[in-house]
C-alpha cells in the first residue's frame, strides 16, 4: 500500500466548514486505499495576525519567541483537522514539528529542514491512522520550535513526502492548478495538465504564487511528484483518470520533464510588475569591476534581477544595466553613489515603472526562434523592449509597465496558449 501526502493551505482550513471540505478529500483518498499524511497551514489570516502581535509587543524581539508565537497557528489547524477527520470515522492524530520530528537548523524565522525521521509517521499510518502534521514548523538542535519562513508549509509537505517516500504530494489550495498565465490578466489562460519542475520554478519565482519556490526546488531535488489541486472542487466527483492525464482531470501534475510527452514550446507567460532599471555608462573595464558594483548592492541586501553588460569596443569602457524592484530603487542608487570610490564610471541613470514579461517552456531547449518570434509579437503591438535576458528555458524582456498586460495577452495568444472559445 502506498503513502500519499495531502497539504491544505490557509484558505482550505479557514474555518470549520472548509476543514470539512478538505477532510472530504482526505476521506476519498483513504477509501481509495492510500495511507495518508495531511500537512496543514494555519487558518487564513492567522499567521499575519500572530506576526503583527509580535511586532506590537516589541519591534525588536527575540526570533526564538517570534517562532514560539507564529508556529501556534498550525497547531490549531492540525488539531482541528484531526478532530474533524475522527468525527467522520477516519481515525487521525496530529503531530507538531517536534513530535514528528522535523529537524531544522537554528535559523529562527527562516529555518531550513535538515532531516525528518519518518518512523513515528510510518508507525501511525501503518496502525491505520491519518497523520496530521503542522506545516511551517520544525525543531532546532536546541529543542526549541522553529519556523521555515512565510509560505513554508509547502516545503514541509514536500519534505514529509520525501521522508515517507510518498507516491505524490498533493497541494490543495484555492485554485485548481497551474495556469499558462494569470487568468486575471489573460482571461483565456488554460490550466496545464502537466508542468515540468524547471518550468514551475521559473513560474513560481516570477510571481505565479501557487507554490513556495523552495518547495519546488526541494521536490525537484528529491524527485517528489507534486500535484496542485483545489479544495473547493467536489471531493466526490468521479475522476476521469489520474492527475496529469488530460485536461478534464482536476489539478496540475508537477513532474520531471520526461514525464511530459507532448512538450509545449512555450507553456507559460508571466508578468512581474514594479521593476526599476539602473544603467552605469562608461564603466572602466577591468577584472573585478562587476564584482565591485554588485557587491555594493549585495551589501545592502538588494536583490538584482536582470543583468546586462555590454562588450567594450575599445576594451576599456563598458555599460552595465540591471533591474531591481521599484521600492529598492532609491536604496540602490544611494548604495552605488556612496561606494563610488570602488569603481569608475561616467554617468548613472535609471527609471522606475517597468515590467518584466517572460515566456517559459522546456521545449525552448530544442526549438530555435522563440526569442525572435517573441520580439516580433511585441513589435506588432508597438511595444518597445528595453532589456532582454534569456536562459535555456526562458526569454524575458523589460518593457513599460503600462503595456504589461497587453504584452502578456498578445504573447499568450501568439504561442497558441489561449483556450478555445466556447
Ligand atoms: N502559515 C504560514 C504562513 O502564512 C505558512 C504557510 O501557510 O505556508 O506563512
Ligand atoms: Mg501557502
Amino acid at each position: 500500500m502506498t503513502y500519499l501526502v495531502m497539504k491544505f493551505g490557509g484558505t482550505s482550513v479557514a474555518d470549520i466548514e472548509n476543514i470539512r471540505k478538505a477532510a472530504a478529500h482526505v476521506s476519498r483518498e483513504v477509501k481509495a486505499g492510500y495511507k495518508v499524511c495531511v500537512v496543514v497551514s494555519a487558518m487564513a489570516g492567522t499567521t499575519n495576525q500572530l506576526v503583527n502581535w509580535t511586532n506590537d509587543a516589541s519591534p525588536l524581539h527575540d526570533a526564538r519567541e517570534y517562532d514560539a508565537v507564529v508556529a501556534s497557528g498550525e497547531q490549531v489547524s492540525a488539531g482541528l483537522m484531526a478532530i474533524v477527520l475522527s468525527s467522520m470515522g477516519i481515525p487521525a492524530r496530529s503531530f507538531s514539528g517536534w513530535q514528528v520530528p522535523i529537524n531544522t537548523d537554528d535559523a529562527h524565522g527562516s529555518a531550513r529542514i535538515l532531516d525528518i525521521d519518518p518512523k513515528n509517521l510510518l508507525e501511525a499510518m501503518n496502525d491505520g491512522l491519518v497523520c496530521v502534521v503542522t506545516g511551517f514548523q520544525g525543531v532546532a538542535p536546541s529543542g526549541r520550535i522553529t519556523t521555515l519562513g512565510r509560505g513554508g508549509s509547502d516545503t514541509s509537505a514536500v519534505a514529509v513526502a520525501a521522508a515517507v517516500k510518498a507516491e505524490r504530494c498533493d497541494i490543495y489550495t484555492d485554485v485548481n492548478g497551474v495556469y499558462t498565465s494569470d487568468p486575471r490578466i489573460a482571461p483565456k489562460a488554460r490550466r496545464l495538465s502537466r508542468v515540468a519542475f524547471e518550468e514551475m520554478l521559473e513560474m513560481a519565482s516570477l510571481g505565479a504564487k501557487v507554490l513556495q519556490t523552495r518547495s519546488v526546488e526541494l521536490a525537484m531535488a528529491q524527485k517528489v511528484r507534486l500535484a496542485v489541486r483545489s479544495t473547493f472542487d467536489d471531493a466526490d466527483a468521479d475522476q476521469v483518470g489520474p492527475i496529469g492525464s488530460d485536461h478534464n482531470v482536476p489539478g496540475t501534475l508537477v513532474c520531471e520533464e520526461d514525464e511530459i510527452v507532448e512538450k509545449q514550446i512555450v507553456s507559460g507567460v508571466t508578468l512581474a510588475r514594479g521593476e526599476a532599471k539602473i544603467t552605469l555608462r562608461g564603466v572602466k573595464d577591468y577584472p573585478g569591476v562587476a564584482a565591485a558594483v554588485f557587491g555594493a548592492l549585495a551589501d545592502e541586501r538588494i536583490i538584482v534581477d536582470m543583468i546586462v553588460q555590454n562588450v567594450s569596443d575599445d576594451g576599456r569602457e563598458t555599460d552595465i544595466t540591471f533591474t531591481v524592484p521599484n521600492d529598492e530603487y532609491d536604496k540602490a542608487m544611494k548604495a552605488l553613489n556612496s561606494t563610488k570610490d570602488r569603481f569608475e564610471y561616467d554617468v548613472i541613470s535609471g527609471s522606475t515603472g517597468h515590467a518584466k514579461i517572460s515566456v517559459i517552456g522546456v521545449g525552448m531547449r530544442s526549438h530555435a526562434g522563440v526569442a525572435s518570434s517573441m520580439f516580433k509579437a511585441l513589435a506588432d503591438k508597438g511595444i518597445n523592449i528595453m532589456l532582454i535576458t534569456t536562459s535555456e528555458i526562458k526569454t524575458s524582456v523589460l518593457i513599460e509597465e503600462e503595456y504589461g498586460e497587453l504584452a502578456v495577452r498578445s504573447l499568450h495568444n501568439y504561442y497558441g496558449l489561449d483556450k478555445a472559445d466556447k
